[in-house]
């Protein structure tokens, strides 16, 4: 039996300050994206931005529907109108901003399905995808490889074996 343990690194800001300023644009763009959230059933508003290597940002937001499974994610929404739009370029960072955030200081989360996204299109490419999750101006944590996020997860790799 071997027993093995997994640790998560990250940075957490309580400055917003403190962080670099092209950290501080992105988590700005996020926080500007909050604002196009289509949210009325969970009033949960999320932004995200995406920064591509061309310097292209691409903003998102979550987009609900009365049909709650048709809805989709802020950084989801983003990332793949990211990939859409720029299917070659690399992503060099992403930034999340809710408006509960500014409220509660607690950085916002992706959930599992936004991690397993982040964690494939992380794996396709030969550079790390900074993930920065921000709490109003209060706290932002920053990850320097957003597939630390989803340890043990699904992967391309696992579906070629499997054939
Ligand atoms: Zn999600």
């Amino acid at each position: 039996m071997l027993k093995r343990k997994i640790e998560l690194e990250f940075t957490e800001y309580d400055d917003f300050n403190e962080l670099d300023p092209a950290d501080q644009h992105l988590v700005n763009e996020a926080r500007r994206a909050v604002g196009h959230a289509y949210a009325p059933y969970s009033d949960f508003k999320v932004g995200a931005a995406v920064l591509l290597e061309n310097g292209n940002i691409i903003i998102g937001s979550n987009q609900e529907n009365a049909a709650y499974p048709s809805g989709l994610c802020a950084e989801r929404v983003a990332l793949f109108a990211a990939k859409s739009q720029f299917p070659d370029q690399k992503i060099i960072a992403v930034a999340i901003a809710t408006a509960a955030g500014e409220i509660t200081g607690e950085p916002i989360a992706p959930c599992g399905g936004c991690r397993q996204v982040f964690a494939e299109y992380g794996d396709q490419q030969p550079s790390e995808i900074v993930l920065l999750l921000a709490a109003g101006n209060l706290r932002v944590s920053r990850f320097e490889d957003a597939r630390i996020l989803l340890p043990g997860r699904f992967s391309w790799k696992d579906l070629k074996k499997g054939r």
